[in-house]
């Protein structure tokens, strides 16, 4: 890892901690919701504000933004060597309907800490770095999650990401992040980048540090996420006159699938399942469900386990509605294969928390983030923080300042590190 382009200013460098901690605080004010969290949907006019803010505070050190097709931004810090590839850090502006303060921000707002730090002191990189704000990286209103960074890489196309509604059908993706004025016309595809390595720093999502109390989190992966719709449909019925006999009742027959998912899962065990949206029609006391539509989310790290589990689910699933006299319909909605991390960037977050004296702990991600696509393009890593007591995408998602600083310093020694490195 030694090389001529590391030196002692480098190797001293540390980020500005309360300046980091202004910005999130900033990022916070933005769409924040009566329990302290933050309710800032992609294509919101919250999100156009959190977009300007960030903007400003790119053109505020002189870096040149560029945003493509899906509104994702790129703040450029050109290098010595432009030929090289770039050096990528970044994460997400947008949160759930009822998001806390970190998820995706932290990511995004302690690269820009990075790059600040960087500039304060005058420091010229080998490569040029690259801090990028993805769209839609929650789905919170419009479903899927990384859409930004999926058309990106390809995953799925500009024009379907475009046409998703939101869940009402009233709202169209294309059409919001043009009133937004957000949608660039710089291409959206890693194939106009030249990407080196890329990092996200991200809050867990999850207790493990917690428990352990461990500061830094080192994913080697992330576990693949597949998404499901079901429909079924029943016969709607006056609840009084008719017998319980003969019904065919779109919410029982659903009740007993929402079991069936959390039993497989038990059963297989390497996986979580989870039933976590629901629309009952006509959702009525006095009517019997005729239709009911819900979605079924399932990870692994082995892609395979987690389509066996789907077709056990799928089976029972069909048996059930059978019994219960339902049409059943599924779909395949959304896949994203497992994400298995570079090694040598993997040992590197490992080698920079213990070279700053903090102590880590190597994992994996259950939660899906933007690199589960990066790392399909490009070299990828990812950097965790602890989550306080574990929660998350609610309003009480909490992390402490000390570990944000903690894990932009982190960030900010893998940035130095591969920047100077030219192979
Ligand atoms: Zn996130």
């Amino acid at each position: 890892m030694r090389n001529r382009h590391w030196n002692s200013q480098l190797e001293n460098l540390r980020i500005d901690g309360a300046r980091l901690r202004e910005s999130i605080e900033v990022s916070a004010s933005i769409g924040v919701t009566k329990n302290g969290g933050i309710r800032r949907c992609a294509t919101t006019d919250e999100d156009r504000r959190m977009r300007d803010v960030f903007a400003k505070w790119v053109k505020e050190i002189g870096c040149k933004l560029e945003i493509d097709e899906m509104g994702n931004m790129f703040a450029i810090r050109p290098g010595r060597d432009r030929t090289l590839g770039a050096i990528m850090a970044g994460s997400h502006l947008d949160t759930q309907k009822t998001g806390g303060r970190f998820d995706g921000i932290l990511g995004v707002l302690g690269a820009l800490e990075v790059m600040r730090s960087i500039n304060d002191a005058r420091i010229e990189l080998e490569r040029d770095f690259i801090v990028v704000n993805w769209t839609n990286e929650e789905g919170g209103c419009f479903a899927p999650a990384c859409m930004g960074s999926g058309v990106w890489t390809g995953n799925i196309t500009k024009e379907w990401a475009y046409e998703r509604r939101n869940r009402d059908g009233k709202k169209v993706f294309g059409e919001e992040l043009a009133r937004i004025g957000y949608m660039g016309d710089f291409p959206c595809s890693y194939k106009e980048w030249n990407i080196e390595a890329a990092y996200e720093l991200h809050i867990e999502q999850g207790p493990i540090l917690w428990n352990l109390n461990k500061q830094i989190g080192v994913p080697k992966g992330i576990l693949c996420l597949h998404w499901y719709d079901v429909y079924l449909e029943g016969t709607a019925n006056q609840v009084g006159p008719t017998p319980m006999e003969g019904r065919n009742d779109a919410l029982l027959a659903f009740s007993e699938m929402c079991q069936t998912v959390n039993k497989v899962a038990h059963q297989m065990g390497n996986i979580v399942a989870t039933v976590g949206e629901i629309e009952n029609y006509p959702n009525s006391r006095n009517i019997i469900p005729s239709k009911v539509h819900f979605t079924v989310d399932v990870r692994s790290w082995d892609d395979k386990h987690a389509l066996r589990a789907w077709q056990l689910m799928k089976k029972e699933f069909e048996i059930v509605a059978e019994r219960r006299g339902c049409r059943i319909q599924s779909e395949d909605f959304w896949k994203v294969e497992h994400a298995v991390f570079d090694r040598n960037l993997v040992d590197l977050v490992l080698k920079s928390a213990e070279e700053l004296g903090i102590n880590s702990h190597r994992m994996v991600s259950g939660a899906g983030h933007d690199m589960s696509e990066i790392n399909k393009v490009t070299r990828g890593a990812m950097i965790f923080v602890p989550s306080i007591e574990g929660r998350s995408h609610v309003e009480a998602e909490n992390t402490s300042w000390e570990d944000c600083a903690r894990g932009v310093d982190v960030l900010l020694r893998c940035i130095l590190r591969s920047s100077q490195q030219n192979r």
